[in-house]
């Protein structure tokens, strides 16, 4: 049944805002969804070409919220190895161990498509008002509600409204937050791969001048997000299938041999893109409406699911003081943590990739060195895998 007044209103049902909608619920709170678009049912015979590598600890927060155990049961792929190498220095290798870290996996490669299955799944039983499809085209704010209006003329008053719609976020610019934006004229080719020799759960990189190849496990596939200035990404798109496989095994140096397209292609622009503010009023904005970063580390989604879990301690901490958690205080502590984080993470992902994705000599000389020496340091591989896996 639709409301004309809740607690919170997420807009945007794609993973982070369909997480956070339903960490809300879970926290007692009444809420509602508004999506756009009616989420495609996951497909068991057919796996979604967009997927995570989730980090341990978003796979705690899904667990939390009661979803995990349900997406490990349909598929997912845990990883227990990372390997990241250069194309110009091959001896130096960058490796990351699940067996050194004393765990099981490095994390998990799941598709984008059963999260949110699963989400909606646990939203509904939850009973959480949804408003799909539906889009939202304005927002007035006054005496501390925000009034979401919709196209087709219905309204909804929040007491919080979350902006998680997504780069192109109608709601931030509605809201008044502004973002910078940094294009890096390269695209994610994404696909999933055969390839002659298994992948033994491991996580592949090959940095390439052209930007960074990654190979991820999934069953006996490997899902590849393949980094290309735009028009080479454009070029290999229209290569054929054969000839697509061979540069494909060339430009990962046939690393598990020869390689062959397993399904549709397709390709994402890739850019860094940050937010001035996470509050505006009573809008916060999370995932990739706050932060979209390169791809080259997985992080964006777990960068996302990052905001959810942050909002959700100060929620559980203001709820054990009886206190309100939407008290401006309390949303600029949650707003300068996540600024934080998310800055770093997208300047860091920036940094590796201007070093690793140019041909220079000065930076090609640095490069090897570089991973070697992170690769012998055990405390600093160590330091490098935990930030990445957010513990
Ligand atoms: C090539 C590539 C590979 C990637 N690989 C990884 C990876 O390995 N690991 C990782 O963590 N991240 C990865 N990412 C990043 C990841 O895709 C995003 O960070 C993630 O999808 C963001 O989730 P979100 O829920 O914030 O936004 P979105 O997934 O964009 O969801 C936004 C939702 O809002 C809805 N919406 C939009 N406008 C409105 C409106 N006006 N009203 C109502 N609803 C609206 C949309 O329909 C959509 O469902 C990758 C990205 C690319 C480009």
């Amino acid at each position: 049944m639709r409301r004309s007044k809740v607690d919170a209103a997420v807009v945007g049902g794609g993973v982070v805002g369909a997480a956070c909608a339903l960490m809300l619920a879970r926290q007692g709170l009444d809420v509602a969804l508004v999506e756009g678009r009616e989420p495609l049912p996951w497909s068991r015979t057919e796996p979604g070409l967009r997927v995570f590598a989730i980090a341990p600890d978003n796979a705690g927060l899904l667990q939390t919220l009661g979803v995990w155990p349900e997406i490990v049961e349909r598929r997912v792929q845990p990883y227990r190895r990372m390997r990241v190498w250069d194309a110009a220095n091959a001896r130096s290798e960058l490796c990351f161990d699940a067996d050194a870290f004393g765990r099981c996996e490095l994390g998990w490669i799941v598709e984008h498509g059963l999260l949110v299955d699963r989400l909606w799944a646990a939203l509904r039983a939850e009973g959480v008002t949804g408003y799909c499809p539906a889009r939202v085209t304005g927002l007035e704010q006054r005496n501390g509600v925000a009034r979401l209006r919709f196209e087709d003329g219905g309204r909804l008053d929040a007491g919080i409204a979350i902006a998680a719609d997504g780069a192109d976020s109608m709601l931030r610019s509605l809201a008044g937050a502004k973002v910078t934006t940094h294009g890096y004229g390269q695209r994610g080719v994404v696909a999933y791969v055969e390839t002659a020799q298994p992948n033994e759960a491991t996580a592949w990189q090959r940095f390439l001048p052209t930007g960074p190849l990654a190979f991820l496990p999934f069953g006996g596939w490997s899902s590849i997000v393949w980094s290309l200035p735009d028009t080479e990404a454009e070029r290999v798109l229209a290569l054929d299938e054969a000839a697509f496989g061979q540069e494909l095994t060339n430009a990962f140096a046939a690393r598990l041999g020869a390689v062959r397209l397993a399904s549709a292609r397709t390709a994402f622009p890739l850019r860094r893109q940050l937010v001035d503010r996470y509050i505006a009023g009573r809008v916060l904005v999370i995932g990739d409406a706050a932060h979209a970063v390169h791809p080259l580390a997985g992080q964006g989604v777990n960068l996302g699911l990052r905001d959810v879990a942050g909002l959700r301690r100060g929620i559980v901490d203001a709820q054990s003081r009886r206190v309100d958690w939407t008290a401006p205080h309390r949303l600029q502590r949650w707003a300068r943590e996540r600024r934080s984080d998310n800055t770093i993470a997208a300047y860091s992902f920036d940094a590796i990739n201007r070093v690793f994705s140019n041909q220079e000599t000065h930076l090609s000389l640095l490069r090897g060195p570089l991973l070697g020496l992170a690769g012998k340091l055990p405390p600093l591989t160590r330091a490098l895998w935990r930030r990445a896996a957010g513990l």
